[in-house]
């Protein structure tokens, strides 16, 4: 997929110029000469990044950047703002008008290429976690509410340095360890267990330690498991062109060229560490949603959504494989009792304590859920029927022996439950058939008086 990017500078010489080289990288490339024009086009959803001039009349490129970024429909925009070279402190105020990066004017090929394609690249990403963040349900986190937590650091970051050049190092430590943790690390060997085995939000890596190629330990990190999220940003001496052009195709985040400017350090820095938050945030929130999609609220158990999910796929592995398979349903007995004695809270109480029980009874490859208000199945996996009422016994004595404590130590309820087995049949079962076999055993069991394990009839 191509990005869309909106070119905006009010004099048309500098839109033609950026507009070819990007159009040289097969961008699709979009311009707007004032701030108006360029909102409008973002807020139409026409562009996947911007490119903003800062000098421009009317709304200048501070304010226009500022307006996207509280605007929900466009805060997730990637803007970089284009600043003059004189022009320090815009960099600070671009980046605190809330800009993912900047470029020095004159715009060298090597930093408007590889700064657009890592941003799209992130969008990217990006894009994708919202996606599937937003897809789950309402729960998960807006934009704004990633936004908030990222708004500052709880802890100060922890930032590895990988460099062998004691003055270079040096100086670094001196600009960033005013608001992180710093090590250093001056064995690129040693860099790569020290980065994979501890907790680092950034790494910053030079390309010019003496006899080792330091690409190769981008690279590295990067195909790792454990570090491939993390951000990596490199230090190039002058004339390393092409060597960035290789750090940024595998997948660097972000450099800079010697000697350093240090307020350009602390920025670009800055950046990484707020989008790493920024992507942590998202990629929690997609976990949660995920967990949340299939997890009973009041129990932890896996809902009954997961089941019918997971069921059919067990049932038919099972079959394939000629393996035993045995589910367990399993209701709490007399429960309208319960809650119409202690109420509904202690019922949901009761719940959970007998949800805990049968947790702890049973393997990681068996599914536990809660099926319905007071009801549970357990799927068992390679398990035959003998085995399985074994494990059920347990449960039962495990919840009949012992009271549900609650209210606080006050009240100890005692409750039992009943269980109903079947097991996998080699010729004509099916999964819903399975189950109301045991579903069966399970009335057989009330029947017999409550309390009780009962397996389907032969
Ligand atoms: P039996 O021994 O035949 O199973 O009797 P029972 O009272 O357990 O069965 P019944 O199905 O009549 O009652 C189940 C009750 O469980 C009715 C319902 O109000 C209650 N219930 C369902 N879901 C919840 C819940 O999430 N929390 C609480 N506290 N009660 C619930
Ligand atoms: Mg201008
Ligand atoms: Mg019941």
């Amino acid at each position: 997929m191509t990005a869309r990017i909106l070119v905006v500078d009010d004099i048309p010489t500098n839109v033609k110029l950026l507009e070819a080289r990007l159009m040289a990288e097969y961008f699709q490339v979009l311009t707007a000469s004032n701030g108006e024009d360029a909102i409008a086009l973002c807020e139409n959803g026409q562009c996947d990044m911007v490119l903003l001039d800062v000098m421009m009349p009317g709304i200048d490129g501070f304010e226009v950047c500022k307006r996207l970024k509280a605007n929900t429909q466009t805060a997730h925009l990637p803007v970089v703002l284009v600043t003059a070279l004189d022009q320090q402190e815009d960099r600070i105020k671009g980046l605190e008008a809330g800009a993912d990066d900047f470029l020095t004017k004159p715009v060298s090929d090597l930093a408007l290429v590889t700064r657009v394609k890592s941003l799209v690249r992130l969008k990217m990403l990006t894009d994708d976690l919202r996606l599937r963040a937003s897809n789950g349900d309402q729960l998960a986190m807006t934009h704004y509410q990633v936004m908030q937590e990222v708004g500052a650091p709880k802890e100060r970051p922890n930032i590895i340095i990988v460099d062998d050049n004691a003055a270079s190092y040096e100086k670094m430590v001196s600009i960033l360890s005013t608001k992180n943790n710093i090590e250093v690390e001056t064995n690129a060997t040693d860099a790569l267990f020290r980065i994979v085995e501890g907790q680092y939000d950034l790494a910053v890596i030079s390309l010019n330690m003496q006899d080792f190629d330091s690409l190769c330990l981008c690279s590295h990190l990067r195909s790792l498991e454990r570090t491939r999220t993390l951000p990596i940003f490199v230090i190039a001496g002058m004339d390393q062109e092409e060597i960035i052009s290789r750090a940024m195709e595998i997948g660097v985040n972000d450099y800079i060229k010697r000697p350093i400017d240090n307020q350009e350090l602390l920025a670009r820095i800055r950046t990484q560490l707020r989008r790493k938050r920024y992507n942590d945030c998202l990629r929690a929130s997609v976990q949660q949603t995920i967990e949340m999609a299939v997890k009973d609220p009041l129990t932890d158990l896996h809902n009954r959504r997961y089941f019918e999910m997971h069921f059919s796929s067990l049932f038919e592995k099972s079959i394939s494989a000629k393996k035993p398979l045995t589910a367990i349903m399993c209701d709490i007995d007399k429960f309208k009792a319960v809650n119409d004695t202690y109420g509904h809270d202690v019922g949901d109480a009761v719940i959970i304590e007998v949800a805990n029980r049968i947790r702890k009874s049973v393997r990681n490859i068996d599914i536990a859920c809660r099926f319905g208000g007071e009801e549970f199945v357990i799927i068992m996996p390679d398990t035959d029927i003998e085995y399985a009422h074994v494990v059920a016994e347990r449960i039962r004595r495990e919840v009949a022996e012992h009271p549900v404590i609650a209210e606080n130590g006050i009240k100890q309820i005692y409750t039992t439950i009943s269980m109903g087995l079947s097991s996998l049949m080699l010729e004509d079962d099916s999964p819903k058939q399975l189950l109301r076999r045991a579903d069966l055993a399970l009335y057989a069991a009330k029947r017999a008086g409550r309390n009780k394990v009962m397996t389907e009839a032969a």
